[in-house]
């Protein structure tokens, strides 16, 4: 009986990252309307866990983290950087695309979240396919502190 308790709260709907108020910290357990805070499993490292996400400019595009670190990503960048079998290849590791056949002015036009570990962007390029892990947006992170820690780790 116990345990249908909780499979049925299991199996609740479990809130987009995007829903969470921009800047919320890890609130006490309680403090706040719903599970967020409380909920957290421990993979959730606050540091790959954004909560907002806002385009700041023509060719900007912020994440705030719930660590509190801010991101201002380059659209174009982050369009270059698109890891999916389309632009990576599978096997190699080799890249497939081109930079120069994207657009000086690409840019997102949809933004979604998938699941709770990424974001999917759809480009004005007509490239859609990318996904983007948490884990790995926050590794590219353009701010010095972020490179100056890629580097003293390697290559990622
Ligand atoms: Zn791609
Ligand atoms: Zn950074």
């Amino acid at each position: 009986m116990l345990a249908r308790v909780r499979a049925r709260i299991a199996r609740r709907r479990r809130e987009s990252v995007f829903d969470r108020p921009a800047g919320g910290r890890p609130a006490r357990a309680g403090a706040t309307r719903g599970p967020p805070a409380a909920s957290l499993r421990a993979m959730d490292d606050p540091a790959t866990v954004p909560t907002a996400l806002a385009q700041a400019g023509p060719r900007t595009l912020a994440v705030t983290w719930a660590d509190g670190h801010q991101s201002a990503y380059d659209v174009r960048a982050l369009r270059l950087a698109c890891a999916c079998a389309h632009c990576i290849d599978e096997w190699t590791g080799a890249p497939q695309l081109e930079p120069a056949r994207v657009p000086e002015d690409v840019r997102p036009v949809r933004i979604q979240s998938v699941g709770r570990y990424a974001i999917q962007i759809a480009w004005s390029d007509g490239h859609e396919s990318g996904i983007y892990p948490f884990r790995r947006l926050r590794a590219l992170c353009p701010c010095p502190a972020c490179r100056a820690a890629a580097s003293a780790d390697g290559p990622a």
